[in-house]
Order: structure tokens, then C-alpha cells, then sequence
């Protein structure tokens, strides 16, 4: 299609559905000023530095983590078990799922709205800034661009990626690496089964826990991994562990919604 016919295609399908807000339904803006101006932030200052909800700054029912390690028991198998499940050094989340946030989600993957992974991309970029001020729990700021050598991202299924015919994740890791000024490192694949014969010996062993594995030699990398939605952790912990398998340093988490 030449770019006089993709502009007027563009022009018709505004003018037959011109674009509605996500957050209202109002016709304008992809999100107009005032659903914007009532997202509803996570305050970093009070969120979980292990898992990123919002409210688990002192102890989180969400990861189970307690300041107090008053687990009864041994407080080290339950610590272990901690970070078996969030094996991130921190995780950050921009908003909680639910309203105006969830409908973004759904509408990025189940629409194909694409001009919204631009919008998540700059949301995520205020939330980690807000995150720079906030210890994560190796008493490091949860977040500190110049700490991130690249920014990688939880790849779809093949099974949705065929579906859908784009990852949706890339769509938001690309741009929200270019803001950051930092590469973007499409590392991390998911497998079928079947396809584990395509992947080398050591990603294989990878692969066998969560069906991700990283692709890549990754020795010494601190990333930022980036993922729409947080819910038990499951799969930003299996893409972490899969990172980490292949020599990343460290893995610092980041996430538009976090169901809570
Ligand atoms: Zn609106
Ligand atoms: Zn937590």
C-alpha cells in the first residue's frame, strides 16, 4: 500500500470509528485528559519491593514476605521459598489491575490497539523513576537506569503469538528501552514441548521449568525484565530463573498492572 493509501485508509476508519477513550468511551483521544489524570498509580513508596503490590511495603500478603520473618517453622526454608518464587531483585508495577489499566491491557493484546504500547511504555517509565527513590530490599534503589545494562521482556506463547500475529510485549519493551536509552534484548523464548530439540543443551535445561529459556549467553547482564501483568508471579519467576540459568547477574522486574 503506498503512504497516500495508508493515510487515507487511516482517515476513513477514523472518520467510520473514530478512536474512543479506553478509559470513558468518549470519542477524542486514545485517553483523554481526564481519564489520564485518574489513573490509578501504585505509590512506590508503599509498595512491595519483592513482588510490587501496592500495599506491601511493611509486610505483603501478596508474596507472603514479613519484615518481622515470623513465619512459623524455619524462617529460612520460608525465606528460600521466597525467592525460589520471586527470584527478581525487586519488582515494579505501575498500576493495579483493574479499570481504566486492565482495559488498556486487554484492548493492547485482544484489540490489537497497538498505539497503546507506546502509552504503557511511558507509564512504566514514570513508575520505575518513581521507583528510584524506593530501597528495594538489597537497600539499592529498586530501580537506577544506569544499573540496567538492557531491557527484556516476557515473550508470548506461540500458540497467542500466532493468534494475535504480533508479541504485544515487544511492542511495549521497544519503546519503553528506547526511552530508557538502553538496548532492548530479545533474549527469552517460549517453547513448545516440541520444539525443546530446537533449543541448545543449556537453554534446554532452562526450558524445562515454565517452557521459557534464554537464548543467549547472558554472563554478568543486569536486566530489566518487563511483563504486562503480575499475578502469582509464575511466569516473570520462570523467565527470571531462566535469565539467571544463563548468567545474568541480576534481574530487576517490571510490570504495567499488578493483580492483587
Ligand atoms: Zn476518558
Ligand atoms: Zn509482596
Amino acid at each position: 500500500m503506498t503512504r497516500r493509501a495508508q493515510h487515507f485508509r487511516e482517515e476513513a476508519a477514523e472518520f467510520f470509528w473514530p478512536t474512543r477513550c479506553v478509559g470513558c468511551n468518549m470519542p477524542g483521544a486514545l485517553l483523554c485528559p481526564s481519564c489520564e489524570e485518574e489513573l490509578p498509580w501504585i505509590d512506590q513508596r508503599w509498595s512491595c519491593p519483592l513482588c510490587g503490590a501496592p500495599y506491601g511495603w511493611l509486610t505483603c500478603t501478596e508474596c507472603d514476605r514479613s519484615r518481622d520473618n515470623d513465619a512459623e517453622g524455619e524462617p529460612q526454608a520460608h525465606e528460600e521459598q521466597l525467592r525460589a518464587h520471586w527470584p527478581a531483585r525487586a519488582a515494579i508495577c505501575a498500576f493495579p489491575f483493574d479499570g481504566t489499566p486492565a482495559h488498556m491491557v486487554t484492548l493492547l493484546k485482544d484489540a490489537h490497539e497497538l498505539r497503546l504500547a507506546p502509552l504503557m511504555a511511558g507509564a512504566l517509565v514514570r513508575a520505575l523513576e518513581d521507583a528510584r527513590d524506593v530501597p528495594a530490599l538489597d537497600g539499592r534503589p529498586r530501580f537506577a537506569s544506569e544499573d540496567i545494562d538492557a531491557v527484556c521482556f516476557v515473550p508470548a506463547t506461540p500458540a497467542a503469538y500466532a493468534r494475535r500475529g504480533f508479541d504485544h510485549m515487544e511492542l511495549v519493551a521497544t519503546p519503553l528501552a528506547q526511552k530508557l536509552g538502553l538496548p532492548l534484548a530479545d533474549v527469552l523464548a517460549r517453547a513448545d514441548a516440541r520444539d525443546q530439540r530446537l533449543l541448545g543443551k543449556e537453554a534446554r535445561a532452562a526450558n524445562l521449568s515454565g517452557n521459557v529459556a534464554a537464548l543467549d549467553d547472558l554472563t554478568g547482564l543486569r536486566l530489566l525484565l518487563v511483563d504486562d501483568v503480575i499475578t502469582t508471579g509464575s511466569s516473570i519467576a520462570a523467565a527470571t530463573h531462566a535469565l539467571l540459568a544463563r548468567g545474568a547477574r541480576e534481574v530487576t522486574a517490571c510490570a504495567f498492572a499488578r493483580v492483587w
